[in-house]
């Protein structure tokens, strides 16, 4: 439409006050009122995050005139109409310190472009330019720039012009700046750069190592993106956080210090698993998502709930290829992998909501559900991610199995990949579906209705069948204390078990009832979730209230003090019997040569 590309210039301008200034040229706006927009979502995250409510003081001119302009819903902004180039300046309120919004002091800033750039109606097609400028703030010295977006002037990491194709691509290039430590690596000839912001202690070469060997692991199973010419990790380290957000060309990451490799260190801690799991997790995303998408998001409608069915894919699948990038290129041992499935499988056995919603509504319902998690969830909904991951590593095993190693879900994502993410086209809704059926020439209908349209345990016995001829064993125990999360075997023998009783709750700081499971004794003698437990059989409840409770045998019948509110409450429990609801899998040491050759094939190693 234009010739200009709309040109934004964003300034750190107030660190102190966490407020960039943003000015938004256009050339040649819409002469009978140039609307404007932001968005009320960002990809990859699906909650209605309503961005412009940080969107403070905005204003307009013409030729040097002020112009007037008014709002005409939450995220939206008109114009007075006019023929001239018009500049809108704002300033966007930005203390937000996850992967979704934007977050600016003295130390860094860092922004989403869904969090600061207004979409000019009607121009969205072309061409943006983005002027980045360094803060006045002496207190910024020194600052850099990390970002995916193309690069139009400036010197590497410096401030400078950036150009993206249209809006779209826009608001999928995050910004880090600052004093971040920077790093980079080359993956199958790919340059990669590592930005890692916060105060921390790091061996840096050998992150950049084993994020090398994870990336090549995936680029060799799906495939290198015509498209994808570098790619930017940008790691916010905190004391204590967790979170990631994928974009086409970069990730936005949060982690706890101490899960950053020590220098000197070379075991692959706990805490350093989940980061290179995370890490893994979002670079899938680079295929599964960001361009193979479901024809729901093809375009995106940011200003509302977009619906699909198929998050079971777009998270489940990458949720299942995430550990599997750890394990392939030999980071992890076999049994490290299986204990981080088990994990994902323990969180599907502990929510009853398993019996109540399909893995496909939970896709669906996303927005309202899952994003919005009371203290009943675990009664009423399942992990689109966990339960989504048991489904792919079920239907992966399912093909490798019954095509005797011809077909698997690799080949399954390279087709999707080549049919859907490099042409652009959104997979529909029973779209994966049809490309498992077509390439294995497997009927797998009953295996999809039990599988995405199926309640209850279905799906896990089917997956210990599976397993079994993978040589690997799959087994249930039960929950050993609060931190327990399964995956591997507990510290407990069967006799000890059958002595531990289990009333189904689960309790947070303060001996506050977290969580009552649906049908279990707590609810039945009355126990609510946010209830405070003050004393059990008469003895103060304090910090090991868990434990106390789990010295009971079934059968016992405890008493229970509680404080619901501000009123004292006795309650008679009648301890019930253990519930197997932990995972475990291991290696079968007397599996036959056949399972262990499909399981060599799949997982790697020899
Ligand atoms: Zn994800």
């Amino acid at each position: 439409m234009s010739a200009a590309p709309v040109r934004y210039t964003v300034v750190p301008s107030n660190p102190a006050g966490h407020l960039f200034t943003v000015t938004l040229e256009i050339a040649a706006p819409d002469p009978s009122g140039q609307i404007l927009a932001l968005p009320a979502w960002i990809p990859g995250s699906y909650l209605i995050r309503d961005f412009a409510m940080h969107i403070v003081a905005l204003s307009a001119s013409a030729g040097g005139e002020p112009l007037g302009s008014r709002k005409t819903d939450k995220d939206t902004w008109v114009l007075a109409p006019c023929d001239g180039p018009v500049v809108v300046t704002y300033e966007v309120y930005a203390w937000d310190l996850s992967v979704r919004k934007a977050h600016l002091d003295q130390t860094h800033g860092y922004f989403n472009g869904t969090s600061v750039f207004l979409e000019v109606r009607g121009q969205a097609d072309g061409p943006h330019d983005v002027v980045l400028r360094a803060p006045d703030d002496p207190a910024c010295a020194g600052w850099r720039v990390a970002t995916s977006l193309p690069r139009v002037d400036g010197p590497a990491l410096g401030f400078g012009t950036f150009r993206a194709s249209d809006y779209d691509a826009l608001i999928d290039h995050p910004v880090e700046m600052g004093t971040f430590e920077h790093a980079t690596f080359e993956a199958r000839g790919i340059p990669h750069e590592v930005a890692l912001t916060g105060r921390f202690r790091c061996d840096t070469e050998r992150l950049c190592q084993d994020l090398a060997a994870i990336c090549e692991g995936h680029l060799d199973t799906f495939g290198r993106p015509s498209d994808l010419d570098r790619y930017v990790f940008q790691i916010m380290v905190v004391g204590s956080g967790y979170g990631g957000l994928e974009h086409r060309a970069s990730t936005s990451l949060i982690c706890s210090r101490k899960d950053l490799p020590q220098p000197g260190d070379d075991e692959i801690s706990e805490g350093y698993r989940t980061l290179l799991a995370l890490a893994s997790h979002e670079y899938v995303h680079t295929w599964n998502v960001k361009r193979i998408k479901p024809a729901a998001f093809t375009p995106f409608d940011l200003s509302r709930h977009a619906h699909t069915t198929l998050l079971w894919a777009f998270e489940g699948i990458t949720a299942y290829y995430e550990p599997l990038g750890l394990v392939r290129p030999g980071l992890i041992e076999p049994d490290s992998y299986l204990e981080l499935v088990g994990r994902k499988l323990t969180d599907v056995m502990r929510r009853p909501g398993r019996f109540k919603q399909t893995v496909a509504e939970s896709s669906f319902d996303a927005w309202t559900k899952f994003y919005k998690q009371d203290e009943n969830a675990p009664n009423a909904i399942v992990s689109y991610y966990t339960k989504g991951a048991t489904v792919a590593l079920a239907l992966d095993l399912t093909l490798r199995r019954d095509t005797e190693g011809r077909c698997s879900l690799d080949e399954v994502m390279r087709t999707l990949y080549a049919r859907h993410g490099e042409t652009g086209v959104g997979v529909a809704e029973d779209g994966i579906e049809a490309v498992a059926k077509e390439i294995s020439g497997l009927d797998l209908d009953a295996f999809f209705a039990e599988a995405l349209h199926g309640t209850g345990d279905a799906i896990w016995d089917r997956l210990v069948g599976l397993l079994a001829d993978f040589g690997i064993r799959a087994s249930l125990r039960p929950r050993e204390g609060a931190k327990d999360r399964g995956g591997k075997k507990g510290k407990l023998d069967a006799a000890a078990w059958a002595k531990r009783g289990d009333i189904g709750i689960t309790l947070a700081s303060g001996a506050k009832v977290r969580w009552v499971r649906d049908g279990s004794p707590a609810m039945r003698a009355g126990l609510s979730a946010k209830d405070v437990l003050v004393a059990i059989d008469g003895i103060k409840a304090n910090s090991d209230a868990e434990a106390m409770l789990a010295s009971h045998a079934p059968g016992d019948v405890v008493r229970l003090h509680v404080f619901r509110r501000d009123e004292l409450l006795e309650l008679q429990v009648e301890v019930g019997d253990p519930v197997l609801d932990t995972v475990v899998l291991d290696l079968d040491t007397e599996a036959s040569e056949a399972a262990i050759s499909r399981r060599t094939a799949w997982l790697g190693g020899d």
